[in-house]
């Protein structure tokens, strides 16, 4: 019988640790402190910490997170911020709704990131800001963003919302996804590798004033209640939400290292297999595989294939964000991002789960390579 097996599987990580998140999820019901509970101060030091930053300020979803790190750049009209074409629509809609003009530039082929050497190219005297997108779970090149940046005194804000516990040796140390920018913008969306139940985000940053007015943003504009130094808006997380991610952060480390494991294994399979590229990994990098995405030949084809033998998979993403129609007034034409585009016309993401078995993962190896054969 064929074994039905789903992109994401989060019914069975459930099982693996209903045991400790359902008291845990008891204990916010049981003190009836939904807003703003203790847990919520305690997810925050600890993400932070787990992500080699200062402090973490959570919010409503890594929307939220982008979107209020923006916010603090007090934005003006004309104002430019550059990112990428190749990423979850969040990224650039958080740039327009925080007042910036977006700027699009290529992304490197091999890693699906953000291209520097065209973002240094489109740097103009109104760039206020650059948002490098850590993809489906591996670093941009930071070091390069980061000397872009200071050469043209440019805010950098990472969206690590695929990211998060991804590192890069930069410089010879180990650095965190979202640890290095002004601000790193992180999602606890459910198929995040640190998933709530529910939506949920975190913005972690080093620099402490900047700490202190996203907590403001984040509530209103105001430390205190009833007065509002400026206008912000309600982005919290729900204590309920910090109690299920401060149990699930304990077996990130485990969870990101068995993803690396079971992509490891694809790519040993699948480099033999003519007409599919496994993804590539920067060798500074710690991939930590939110997806694990190949290009292939035939892409539509192949994932009729899969989808017919109950194997999940999906486009990420199967239309840039310069030809999106609600960006059709920023004048982005087809063809101006090559790769971006072909990214889109040829990736797929397979199933790359901590629980995925090897019985799985072999029949998805197996309808792969017949598929091609
Ligand atoms: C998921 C995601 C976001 C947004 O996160 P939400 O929590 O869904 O708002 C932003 N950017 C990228 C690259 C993402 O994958």
């Amino acid at each position: 019988m064929a074994v039905k097996i789903p992109l994401l599987d989060l019914k069975a990580q459930f099982e693996t640790i209903k045991d400790e998140v359902l008291p845990a999820v008891m204990g916010v019901v049981e003190s009836q402190r939904f807003i703003m509970g203790e847990q919520v101060r305690e997810l925050e030091e600890a993400v932070a910490a787990a992500c080699g930053s200062r402090f973490g300020i959570a919010c409503a979803s890594g929307t939220d997170a982008l979107l209020l790190s923006l916010r603090t750049l007090d934005l003006q009209p004309g104002d430019e911020v550059i990112t990428t074409p190749f990423t979850f629509f969040a990224t650039a809609g958080a740039i327009h709704n925080a007042g910036g003009r977006v700027v699009f530039v290529d992304i490197d082929p091999t890693t699906f990131n953000l291209d520097v050497d065209q973002a240094r190219a489109a740097v103009t005297s109104r760039t206020r800001a650059i948002v490098p997108v850590h993809l489906f779970g591996q670093m941009a090149s930071m070091e390069c963003v980061l000397q872009l940046a200071e050469q043209h005194g440019l805010a950098v804000i990472e969206d690590a919302a695929q990211a998060m516990g991804a590192r890069r040796n930069v410089n010879g140390a180990w650095r965190n996804a979202g640890a290095l920018g002004m601000t790193g913008a992180l999602s606890f969306f459910p198929s995040k590798n640190l998933g709530g139940w529910g939506d949920g985000g975190m913005i972690i940053t080093q620099d402490a004033q900047l700490a202190e007015r996203l907590r403001k943003l984040r509530t209103h504009g105001g430390a205190k209640q009833y007065h509002h130094e400026e206008v912000g808006t309600n982005s919290r997380l729900d204590t309920v939400q910090a109690a299920v991610l401060l149990t699930k952060l304990q077996h990130l480390g485990d969870w990101n290292a068995a993803r690396r494991h079971r992509a490891r294994i694809y790519s040993e399979a699948l480099s033999t297999v003519d007409g599919v590229v496994p993804p590539a990994t920067d060798p500074a990098n710690e991939h930590i595989f939110n997806q694990y995405t190949v290009r292939a030949r035939r892409r539509d084809q192949l994932k009729e294939h899969l989808l017919n033998r109950d194997i999940g998979c999906a486009v990420y993403y199967p239309r840039p964000l310069h030809l999106q129609p609600c960006f059709a007034s920023l004048g982005f034409r087809e063809g101006q991002f090559p790769e971006a585009e072909r990214a889109c016309r040829e990736v797929l993401s397979l199933p790359v789960y901590p629980e995925l078995s090897e019985r799985q993962q072999e029949a998805v190896i197996g309808a792969l390579r017949e598929f091609y054969a």
